[in-house]
């Protein structure tokens, strides 16, 4: 059988140009969101979009004809846009909690206070006063003023910063620890978030772990026939993410500290969420029995370490405090120079602390968010639920819910909550998560019972109003 014209064309022909799709991707954005990519990353990315398609020309037999046609209708140029879209929507991207979920790792911990961010903005734009005291001209440590406010907010003599508390218990095994042993109770041996366990951490500082007790009870006489002239450290590590309930017996922090005292060993305790307890702030009791900072500093252990971003509402950081002896032991190893905190990071936790010890505790958001009652935020989801309702496409209504404090602090803790329940006619609750996620801006939700729940509590200053249009792009789209 003869072939016709359109059979025998050759499919990959009908394809335009690299050029072509370029220049009609910047005719279909214009001066859009996608401007700013680089013409050297388009030309990348439309010549992806045509090998997709090639692909597809070989694996379907497509001949020039559907080619032709699926140019035509702008399937092609809408695979180049979506290429594009998620090119420009990557990286650290603002976005809007309404998971619940106050201190969510994976969205970035306690958003700072409007002030603190500005003094961060403020130290990262310019030069500032850092390893330096501006009235003696002498040179300094760039945490010192920190120290001091440490100091205010927990009792110990002084503080030291790093980058985090993973980077904090690091420092504080390698110092204290580094090519001898650290006693630590087997109930502790904790993994917190995915990749840092204790066991593997001590054996990359180069500390020879002891375990002593057991998972569930362990008592000050295991770790008393433990030690050795070889010991470094007598090590607590508080089991953020997971409770041992029934027979228990955890040794407590004073005996601990006495048992270091008398025997010349260094006591070290990694408290993780560093709850810090300010006058003028409400207590932090709604998150349950989690140790205060200056608890653990009064029992008389010698370092304390603790998260920034955690309860204490401030940038990413790793906060040891203590003994002043101690603190300079870590300031001295030179390890502390690669983990130490950037001026932009220090700043923040400056503020942060300052804005703390003036008695404004509850204005920081993390610690704010923690305290909203059910009462305060049902006007909020009934306000939402409305809204979305009356966008068509989707019903909306409010149920009583239960968030969480977060980033493993307390995790037998659920705070009573209230939750916009939505349903929407375009798909699953799975595919509308999706949706929101990719959206602009990218809006991240709970799925509970085959429904998407919108929970106000960490909702920020202009969220609802954000939310709302990524819920009016969806149901324009
Ligand atoms: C969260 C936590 C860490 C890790 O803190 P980051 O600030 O995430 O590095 C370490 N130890 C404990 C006990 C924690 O709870």
């Amino acid at each position: 059988m003869p072939e016709t014209p359109e059979r025998s064309a050759n499919p990959f022909r009908a394809l335009p140009s690299v050029d072509e799709l370029v220049r009609s991707l910047g005719e279909a954005d214009g001066a859009g969101p996608l401007a700013r990519i680089p013409g050297a990353v388009r030309v990348e990315l439309a010549q992806d979009a045509l090998d997709a398609l090639r692909q597809r020309i070989g694996a379907e037999k497509l001949d020039a004809a559907a080619v032709k046609e699926h140019v035509e209708r702008g399937a092609l140029l809408a695979d180049l846009v979506t290429r594009a879209t998620r090119e420009a929507g990557r990286g650290v991207v603002p976005a809007v909690n309404a998971t619940g979920v106050v201190l969510h790792t994976n969205l970035g911990r306690a958003p700072v206070h409007p002030e603190v961010a500005e003094r961060m903005a403020a130290a990262a734009r310019g030069y500032c006063v850092l390893e330096l005291d501006r009235y003696s001209a002498r040179r300094n440590e760039r945490d010192g003023r920190l120290g001091v406010l440490l100091a205010r907010a927990t009792g110990a003599e002084t503080g030291i910063a790093v980058n985090n508390c993973a980077a904090a218990a690091f420092l504080m095994m390698q110092t204290f620890a580094g090519g001898r042993e650290a006693i630590v109770s087997r109930g502790e041996l904790v993994e917190i978030g995915g990749s840092f366990r204790v066991p593997d951490v001590m054996a990359r500082a180069g500390v020879n772990m002891v375990e002593v007790g057991t998972t569930n009870r362990t008592r000050i006489a295991d770790y008393e026939r433990a030690i050795t002239a070889d010991t470094g450290l007598l090590m607590k590590v508080h089991t953020s993410n997971y409770r041992v309930v029934g027979f228990t017996e955890e040794v407590p922090p004073e005996e601990l500290a006495r048992l270091g005292r008398d025997r010349g060993v260094t006591s070290g305790w990694d408290l993780g969420s560093g709850r810090i307890e300010a006058d003028g702030a409400r207590s932090l009791e709604i998150v349950g029995d989690e140790t205060v900072v200056k608890e653990a500093v009064a029992s008389g252990v010698d370092v304390v370490a603790f998260s920034g971003d955690k309860l204490l509402g401030g940038p990413q950081a790793g906060l040891i405090v203590g003994r002043r002896a101690a603190i300079r032991a870590l300031r001295k190893n030179p390890i502390y120079r690669a983990l130490r905190l950037d001026k932009v990071a220090l700043s923040g936790l400056e503020a942060t602390l300052e804005l703390l010890l003036a008695g404004r505790g509850d204005e920081l958001p993390a610690r704010k968010h923690m305290h909203l009652s059910r009462e305060q935020l049902r006007p909020v989801a009934d306000r939402l639920a409305a809204a979305i309702a009356g966008l068509g496409g989707f019903q909306a209504d409010v149920v009583d819910s239960e968030s969480q404090p977060g980033s493993g602090s307390a995790p037998t803790v659920f705070l009573p909550s209230v939750a916009v329940r939505v349903r929407w006619d375009g798909g699953s609750a799975d595919r509308l998560a999706d949706v929101l996620r990719a959206g602009e801006p990218p809006v991240f939700v709970r799925i509970h019972d085959g429904r998407v729940l919108l929970d106000p509590r960490a909702l920020l200053e202009g969220d609802e109003a954000r939310l709302l249009s990524a819920f009016r792009a969806v149901a324009s789209a």
